[in-house]
């Protein structure tokens, strides 16, 4: 999960590494209302997940007086496909040397890999493609906590006794927040120091659980939403919403929804043993995704009963179509209260599958 150039900044300058004076806007009213923390000149860094902004014109250096137009400006862009809906703004850097210094996991050595150089500003990979031998790069065992200073000097050469500190912090950051990448690119000389002119952090997924900054931001909105309702869910990009009750049954939903040439909305496992009520907010939660068209609903009553199951759907009142299968206990007690009031009852996950995909060709 990359995290934005502002965030990756924020735990940079948590462990240290000097980052330039700046807030983030979210609107041309924001910036009016925080020039009063810059002292001359700005750049506006439109907050959006690719490399390359500055060749793109993501990237804005302004005046104080025409900074918040310069911001409409740049609010009304996309930049390589992305709409421009955040926006750094940061103190100008008067900017002497630009280097490159990022920690990678190395798959083949499968330890952290740190590598500089001191041609930054620039995509690494044209540099590494023209002139190898410009970029540096050293392997640190994983267990250590810090790079040793005799790496450093081979990673640094006669820069090291400036940049030792801050390429032992990025590499703290890499460890401790578990990324699989932490960049700065380019970390620059000023006439006040060193500082980060760009960052980017990359965490591993499979980590997330012991990272809170990652999981919130993993989660949408409805995935926090179901999750406060103890259903196991997950948004998925079609317009097919599926509840069932059970993973295995779920996923063979989903599955199913996929061979008849359909695509699901989400995940949505009820779990054991729902009554009306969970069924109830399941089916709202699901029928609000915007692009959810219809429903398939795939119960197999055993703890859970058809009965309660019919009810919940009945009182969600939602206005998509729901494609019903109900099986199991209670099961003609379930038909009978949902019969005749427009959903449509199956046998099998079979047709109910086929009929939800059917209707919204
Ligand atoms: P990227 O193009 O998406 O990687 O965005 P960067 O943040 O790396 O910005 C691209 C380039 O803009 C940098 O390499 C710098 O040359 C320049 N730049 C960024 N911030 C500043 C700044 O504060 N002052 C100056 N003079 N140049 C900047
Ligand atoms: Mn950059």
């Amino acid at each position: 999960m990359r995290l934005q150039e502002y965030e990756a900044k924020e735990i940079l300058k948590g462990y240290g590494i000097p980052v330039p004076t700046g807030v983030v806007i979210r609107n041309p009213a924001d910036l009016k209302s925080h020039l009063g923390i810059f002292e001359d000149k700005l750049v506006l860094k439109a907050q959006v997940p690719v490399g390359g902004r500055g060749k793109a014109g993501g990237i804005v250096v302004t005046g104080k007086e025409e900074a918040v137009a310069r911001a409409e400006g740049l609010f009304g862009k996309e930049i390589r496909g992305f709409p421009v809906r955040e926006i750094l703004a940061e103190e100008r850097l008067d900017i002497g040397k630009e280097y490159y210094l990022s920690v990678a996991v190395d798959r083949s050595s499968r330890q952290p890999l740190v590598l500089f150089a001191e041609a930054g500003g620039v995509e690494i990979e044209a540099v590494a493609r023209e002139r190898p031998e410009a970029v540096r790069r050293i392997t640190v065992s994983p267990l250590l906590p810090e790079i040793p200073p005799f790496a450093l000097r081979d990673l640094l050469g006669g820069l090291a006794k400036d940049l030792a500190p801050v390429a032992n912090r990025l590499y703290r950051v890499f460890r401790e927040k578990d990324a699989i990448l932490a960049e700065i690119n380019p970390l620059v000389t000023t006439p006040k120091g060193i500082f980060a002119a760009d960052a980017k952090i990359i965490l591993d997924e499979s980590a997330l659980a012991r990272q809170k900054l990652g999981k919130g931001r993993a989660q949408s909105d409805r995935e926090r939403e179901a999750e406060a309702h103890g259903f196991s869910y997950v948004d998925l990009d079609g317009d097919i919403g599926v509840i069932g009750n059970g993973a295995g049954l779920t996923m063979a939903t989903i599955d199913l929804i996929a061979l008849y040439g359909g695509k699901a909305a989400n995940f949505l496992d009820v779990g054991g043993g729902a009554d009306r009520e969970r069924v109830k907010h399941a089916v709202r939660l699901v029928a609000g995704l915007p692009s959810v068209k219809v429903i398939v609903l795939n119960i197999l009553g055993g703890i859970t009963r058809c009965d309660e199951v019919a009810m919940g759907i009945l009182e969600a009142g939602i206005p998509q179509k729901v494609m019903v299968r109900l099986a199991g206990v209670n099961e003609d007690a379930g038909r009978a209260l949902l019969a005749g009031k427009g959903y449509t009852m199956f046998e099998t996950m079979d047709e109910a599958v086929a009929e939800a995909v059917e209707a919204i060709r």
